[in-house]
């Protein structure tokens, strides 16, 4: 049995890299633990089969952010009609627009919206940029780019220099968390954000690359040596002994049934800045779960940090409770 400490790391690079589809293979692989298969033309394939699988979820794991000009508006608000669910849109001038969401949004917009203009000027360019995030959905004759319809993706550098109130809106940002099941149980529940976690369904800890135990994470509550602790210890270690014996004859779905919420699990969570901000301000609180408080700390100071102008404010009012 192993006891860990909760982590996170901030995985920002892909973005700011343009390396959307290595991101989006990178956060797939977390259900299935398969980090180890990762090589440089193993993206594309990855997001094939899951296309394929229909495991659409994980095309939520990056985000796209165009500019769209018009040269008469009524496309946009035939666009704004739709009451697209997981774009975010906003006006940047009379004729300019900035529209914003993660492949998947996209992807539904072309399975439901497909007469629609402006959204096959936007799958005309997404799928000539991004071929496997789009190929399969792409009509007999192709998109058709639209006469007076002009979109382009903005660079990364072009998302971070947005003012703040677009800023927060459309840029998104990637974390991984390793923490217990009873956090990542409680961070689902903000519903504004894109999830993928560790599968206790496919992961099977006897295996040589788990090390053959359990991983649990040390909880926050119990000193270590205290008298809790060491009952806290021995409930591990019994759950685990029944876990690896329950897998001598029966597979990981169901010998997970006695696992428990200190069980480590891996979660990566991709959400706007908006939804961040949000999250923190509720997670990163007295009034929180000390779990929760324990990983959500260090990840607000991390992205004050990074994004002063958004969060810096809340560490500083989080900091004088
Ligand atoms: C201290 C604390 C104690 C808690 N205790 C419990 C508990 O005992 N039991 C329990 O079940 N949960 C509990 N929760 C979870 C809580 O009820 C929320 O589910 C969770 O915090 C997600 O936050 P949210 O709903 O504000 O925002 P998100 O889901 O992150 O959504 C962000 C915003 O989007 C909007 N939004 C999203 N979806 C909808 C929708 N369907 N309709 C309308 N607006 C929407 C809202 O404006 C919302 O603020 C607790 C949370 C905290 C912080």
């Amino acid at each position: 049995m192993k006891i860990i400490d909760p982590s996170f790391q901030v995985l920002d690079s892909y973005f700011r890299n343009g390396r959307i589809l290595e991101q989006i293979e990178r956060c797939g692989r977390v259900c299935y633990k398969s980090e180890e298969k990762i090589t440089q033309d193993s993206a594309v394939p990855f997001i094939k089969g899951i296309i394929s699988r229909g495991h659409e979820s994980v095309l939520e794991m990056a985000q796209l952010v165009m500019e769209v000009s018009v040269e008469s508006e009524t496309p946009m608000f035939r666009f704004f009609e739709t009451i697209p669910r997981f774009c975010q849109a906003d006006r940047l001038d009379r004729k300019r627009f900035l529209i914003s969401g993660n492949p998947r949004s996209f992807r539904d917009l072309a399975r439901t919206h497909s007469g629609l203009k402006v959204v096959k000027a936007i799958l005309c360019l997404l799928t000539r940029e991004y071929p496997p995030l789009f190929q399969d959905l792409e009509p007999k004759r192709g998109w058709i780019s639209q006469d007076g319809i002009e979109v382009r993706l903005l660079t990364p550098e072009e998302v971070d220099s947005l003012p703040l109130e677009l800023l927060i809106k459309h840029r998104a940002l990637l974390l991984h968390l390793t923490v217990n099941r009873a956090v990542t149980h409680e961070l689902v529940r903000h519903r504004v954000a894109s999830y993928l976690q560790e599968s206790q369904r496919y992961c099977r800890y006897g295996e040589a690359k788990f090390g053959g135990e359990v991983a649990f994470v040390r909880p926050c509550f119990y000193q270590e040596g205290s008298r809790e602790f060491q009952l806290w210890r021995r409930a591990m270690e019994e759950t685990e002994a029944i876990y690896l014996e329950l897998l001598k004859s029966s597979s990981p779905q169901a010998a997970r049934t006695v696992l428990p919420n200190s069980c480590k699990t891996e979660i990566m969570v991709h959400a706007t800045l908006a939804e961040w901000l949000h999250i923190l301000r509720l997670r990163a609180s007295k009034a929180a779960d000390p779990s929760m408080q324990e990983i959500m700390r260090p990840i607000l100071d991390d992205l004050a940090g990074r994004f002063p102008q958004v969060f810096a404010s809340l560490k500083e009012a989080m900091e004088s409770r």
